[in-house]
């Protein structure tokens, strides 16, 4: 039995003082000290884990003032801050060890939207795909770009000056802030733009905390212009820190603080809005993919590119080429990116073009094929190749395979992983090629294996070389590392931060910057934080502070995980293996990935959190001497003592009198998720929630009691065979108020579907589908067996969604195939969710072994339902390993492209139907809509997707009574406007759960697929 996990590090006293006061002083955002928030924020995609004090959310501008007003007080001037966004640094710039302010979870609206001016004013903490979609139908998007857009906000993209592709045309996020709204830390808002001539004068002799830091900075720039004009590197990139060299403009006697707070890190101020300005959408996209015979060729002829007005010029290496080939990704593009007859591609340079004129357009793709084809001609520079595209669609699957790529990159096999500490150096694109070789060599000498990427065009590399941060030797080779690029990057003119800013490489800055400006810049943080409180560590300290900046020496994550017991890690790769890159952040209603995170807007439920929990409590229980993989393993060898019972009823008692245990904190993390598994296909790590939230259930679940839900739930498939016999009598019980009630109040269940009326049985009658008989099947002929389909039940199709599986088996007979329903056997999955991992090892057991009987039949098997069917495939070979065998059960779709030959082909005709797919299947088979597509183009009809996240109800989740506010909740953000806009009667869902929920919100059900299908052939 798992002990009890103790607090283990509390906020200080001074901290909780604050923190109360805080409370009572008008602050309306959210004020968290639980081991787990903080544990949430306490890392980012970097090497480095760092618990903060308390997590602050706050909900304004107002709310920042009234919180730095009241740290302004003498009580609290050693209490320090730390702004984040969406914590997506990758060198630890938002991790601190005092109160994380996020301002990313409230603080994200639209203030001003002005489309003829293009410019619009946001909240920081606004995501920037996010904005890129409110501004989209003007036509227009904020262009700075970035990989993690779609979690990444502009209060960090502004902190880190963020750039990517398309830099050396649409620049960096600070090119286009016009200026922001910023709380300084004495709580004093500012607003800050460009001020020139008397304004500027009046603004340098006021007499104010603004006019002070006019003045310093004016001082600072003016006084070192010609130092400040040699040092600062003549690249696309800037060196964050304090952009010294943009601040001030002489020919016009301009000064704009914002540049100077752009690329700060949070260490001068809260951002809290800002003005950008926004860049028509291009009207026409070209993409040349030139092949090379060398990534050493693809980098020394990208200054070509440059030269030939590409807007971006992106390159990757052979590894991460290879890794696309080998994936699935390389279908979608293998026309795009064909082979060369005799000759081997070892290098890619993606050109993009874009303008908003046709002709000019053509005109330079044209020039560069020219230039391009006299280099095949004459066997130059390594040129084997290249091909065109210009439709939006082939442009975005080339940009979808490297980001693939890139992502399958990190997904390395064994304890080394890639890890960012080296990973966006920018050197001028013209050295490029020198350096990488020299930077390769440095990394072959260390036997270290990585992938190269690139904006080849901004002299800026992506690498991450592969380490094991849980050895300590292998984190000094990162510190040896770090110290010889830094140097290397110095030798050829370049950065080390060229892309994702300094964070802990801040140690680096006096180098770089030299004596004199370095002291500028402290000169500067004196002026704006004069104490050192705001991201103490991070770019520089005050001119008079003794203490330190921030080191690569800092305590790691690996410091954490390499106290749990190797086995116990590699036992629970799930939970270790997530890097923290955050894209399970992901704010887009339309995309599956965590429906929990989009309903919380909570960091702890969302798959990073959670896997950084399990491995805190794996940590904690392995420091008091438990084996969690050894108590696992007795949990599934033997029942429990009558002693455990005893022992779990006093547990029990003691968590309701509010004894403190970090497995609660665990399980609130865990309650939250709903087992939708999109972080099992969508997290580029396969980070996969339900599998070890099981997994800890089981064992949270020996120290504590169950509720009885969980059994009434893990039993479903026991009893409802049973009532679904008599449908006319349980379902007026059922629907009772009297039992809705208890049902709801004892149980917390509510809103149950009702029994299939008339059941699944009656539908099918005597009719030959119902007559499964094993003896028959195998003494069929191979002829006869290839005519026959056998229909796998579920429990929940079967029973409380009968016609769909009665449609599926007209469905067949209408094709002409014979299908035979097959007797019904528990699946497990209501088990497995609810954490009874050894009943569902039994239940999974027997069904293995039924279906491997089957499967030597040779005749195809078909679930409906994807969440079950896809059970079958992962669950199922989890935990039996090779003892599941091989049968296969089949998904409709599956089995229908595999017939779809013997069946004529119709017309195209009819208004579209509209696909809502399960989320479970559409993220672990990406392929769902084009087949249902293909299956229904054949059949002479259009099939769209839509593109919907989660309908809110996943399996029990939204009938659990605490759950239902929040699973309606998801359904509006995320269904209820595509439904409202389509035919309803066109509009299909492959999951049993979807189409409960929409029956349940809006009193009508949808269609299967397969229904659809019956009723073109009808
Ligand atoms: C896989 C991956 C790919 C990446 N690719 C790119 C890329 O292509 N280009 C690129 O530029 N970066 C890239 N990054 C780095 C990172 O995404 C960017 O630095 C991003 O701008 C950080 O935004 P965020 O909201 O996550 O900020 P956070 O990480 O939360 O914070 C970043 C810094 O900004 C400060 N900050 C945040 N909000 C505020 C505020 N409102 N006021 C004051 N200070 C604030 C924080 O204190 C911190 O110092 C990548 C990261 C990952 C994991
Ligand atoms: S769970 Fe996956 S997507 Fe989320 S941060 Fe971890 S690795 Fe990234
Ligand atoms: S299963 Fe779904 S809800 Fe749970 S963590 Fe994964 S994505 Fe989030």
């Amino acid at each position: 039995m798992i002990p009890r996990l103790a607090l283990q590090q509390q906020t200080t006293p001074t901290y909780y003082s604050f923190l109360e006061a805080l409370a009572d002083s008008g602050f309306r955002g959210d004020i968290e000290r639980s081991y787990a928030s903080r544990l949430a924020v306490a890392t980012d995609n970097s090497v480095y884990q760092c618990l903060p004090q308390a997590v602050v959310f706050p909900r304004s501008s107002q709310d920042l003032v009234v919180m730095l007003t009241l740290a302004a007080k003498d009580a609290y001037k050693d209490i320090r801050f730390s702004p984040r966004g969406g914590g997506t640094g990758t060198n630890g710039q938002s991790l601190n060890d005092n109160i994380v302010v996020d301002v990313s979870r409230h603080m994200n609206q639209l203030v001003t939207m002005d489309a003829d001016g293009r410019r619009v004013r946001i909240q920081t903490g606004m995501v920037k795909d996010r904005l890129n979609q409110l501004v989209a139908h003007h036509k227009l998007f904020f262009s700075p770009d970035l990989s993690t857009s779609n979690r990444a906000t502009v209060g960090g993209m502004i902190n880190t000056d963020a750039s990517g592709q398309g830099s050396l045309v649409y620049g960096k996020t600070s090119d286009h802030v016009l200026g922001v709204t910023a709380v300084l830390v004495d709580g004093t808002l500012i607003e800050t733009g460009p001020v020139s001539g008397e304004a500027l004068e009046q603004k340098l002799e006021e007499d104010s905390r603004e006019g002070e830091l006019y003045r310093c900075v004016y001082h600072s720039v003016t006084g070192n212009a010609g130092e400040i004009e040699r040092r600062f590197p003549k690249l696309n990139r800037f060196l964050t820190g304090y952009d010294l060299r943009h601040v001030y403009d002489k020919a016009s006697h301009t000064l704009d603080l914002t540049r100077i707070l752009c690329g700060s890190e949070g260490s001068l101020a809260f951002i809290t809005e800002a003005w950008l300005d926004l860049t028509p959408i291009p009207e026409y996209r070209t993409l040349v993919n030139v092949k090379y015979n060398s990534f050493e060729s693809a980098l020394r002829n990208a200054p070509l590119m440059v030269e030939a007005k590409a807007l971006s010029v992106e390159t990757v290496d052979s590894r991460v080429l290879n890794l696309a080939r080998e994936d699935i990704v390389w279908h979608s593009v293998s026309d795009l990116i064909q082979d060369v007859p005799g000759k081997v591609m070892d290098g890619l340079n993606m050109v993009e073009y874009a303008d908003q004129n046709e002709t000019a357009q053509r005109e330079k793709v044209e020039a560069l094929c020219a230039r391009l084809d006299g280099l095949i001609e004459r066997g130059e520079a390594g040129v084997i190749g290249y091909q065109v595209c210009d439709d939006l669609a082939s442009i975005n699957r080339i940009y979808g395979m490297r980001k693939k790529a890139v992502g399958l990159l990190g997904n390395a096999k064994g304890r080394k992983k890639p890890v960012a500490f080296v990973e966006d150096t920018a050197v001028p694109p013209e050295h490029l090629a020198d350096y990488i070789m020299e930077f390769r060599r440095l990394l072959d000498e260390h036997g270290l294996q990585y992938g190269m990427f690139g904006h080849v065009d901004a002299g800026v590399l992506h690498v991450r070389p592969a380490l094991d941060m849980t050895d300590p030797e292998q984190e000094v080779m990162l510190r040896r590392i770090s110290d010889k690029v830094n140097a290397l990057t110095a030798k050829y003119g370049g950065l080390m931060w060229g892309e994702h800013g300094k964070g802990f490489r801040s140690e680096y800055s006096p180098t770089f910057f030299g004596e004199v400006l370095f002291t500028e810049l402290r000169r500067i943080k004196s002026a704006f934080d004069p104490f050192n409180r705001l991201n103490p560590g991070k770019i520089c300290t005050p001119l008079d502070s003794l203490e330190q900046l921030v080191s690569v020496d800092a305590t790691k994550r690996g410091y954490f995980d390499r106290q749990i017991p190797v086995h116990v890690r590699d036992g629970f790769t799930q939970a270790m293996d997530c890097n923290g890159n955050g894209l399970c952040f992901d704010f887009d209603v339309r995309s599956p990935m965590c429906p929990s995170m989009k309903l919380s807007a909570d960091r702890r439920h969302s798959p990073k959190g959670r896997a950084g929990l399990v491995r805190e409590w794996l940590r904690q229980l392995s420091a008091q001497g438990f084996d969690p993989m050894a108590g696992e393993a007795a949990v599934q060898s033997r029942g429990t003592s009558v002693k455990n019972m005893v022992l779990r009823i006093k547990h029990t008692l003691d968590k309701r009198r509010g004894e403190y245990d970090f497995s609660h904190e665990v399980k609130e993390a865990m309650d939250g998720c709903l087992a939708c598994k999109a972080c099992s296909s969508q997290c580029p790590i396969k980070v996969d929630v339900p599998t070890f939230r099981a997994r800890f259930l089981q064992l949270y679940y020996q120290r504590y009691q169950r509720p009885p839900r969980d059994y009434l739930v893990s039993w479903v498939e026991s009893y409802t065979p049973w009532m679904a016999k008599a449908p006319g009598l349980f379902n007026p019980i059922m629907n009772h108020k009297w039992i809705q009630g208890s049902t709801s109040s004892l149980l917390g269940m509510v809103d149950m579907p009702a029994l299939s009326q008339p059941s699944l049985k009656k539908r099918l009658g005597k009719g030959p589908a119902a007559q499964f008989d094993l003896e028959q099947l195998q003494a069929m002929s191979e002829a006869e067996r290839a005519q026959t389909l056998l229909v796998v039940q579920d429990p929940f199709t079967s029973f409380y969604d009968a016609g769909v599986v009665h449609d599926l088996v007209r469905l067949a007979t209408a094709l002409g195939f014979n299908p035979v329903v097959l007797p019904f056997r528990p699946n497990g999955k209501p088990a497995h969710v609810k954490g009874f991992l050894r009943r569902f090892a039994g239940m999974a057991a027997d069904s293995a072994q039924f279906l491997n009987r089957l499967a030597r039949l040779n005749i195809p098997m078909v679930g409906v339902d994807p969440s079950l069917v896809l059970c079958y495939r992962d669950e199922y070979a989890k935990v039996l390993g090779p003892a599941r065998g091989s049968f296969e059960v089949l998904l409709p779709q599956e089995w229908l492209l595999t017939v779809l030959e013997q069946v004529p082909s119709r017309e195209q005709s009819g208004e579209p139907w509209h696909l809502f797919a399960h989320c479970t299947e559409k993220t672990a088979k990406p392929s769902t809509h084009q087949d249902w597509s293909r299956i229904f183009a054949h059949l002479g009809a259009k099939m769209e997707a839509v593109p919907v996240g989660c309908c809110g109800m996943a399996g029990t989740y939204g009938h659990e009574r605490e759950h239902v506010e929040g699973s309606r909740t998801l359904f509006a953000m995320s269904w209820a406007d595509p439904l409202s806009k389509l035919p309803r009667e066109r509009c299909l869902a492959t999951g049993f759960s979807c189409r409960s929920q929409v029956k349940r919100i809006e009193g009508e059900g949808l269609r299967h697929p397969v229904q659809a299908l019956l009723s073109l052939l009808a």
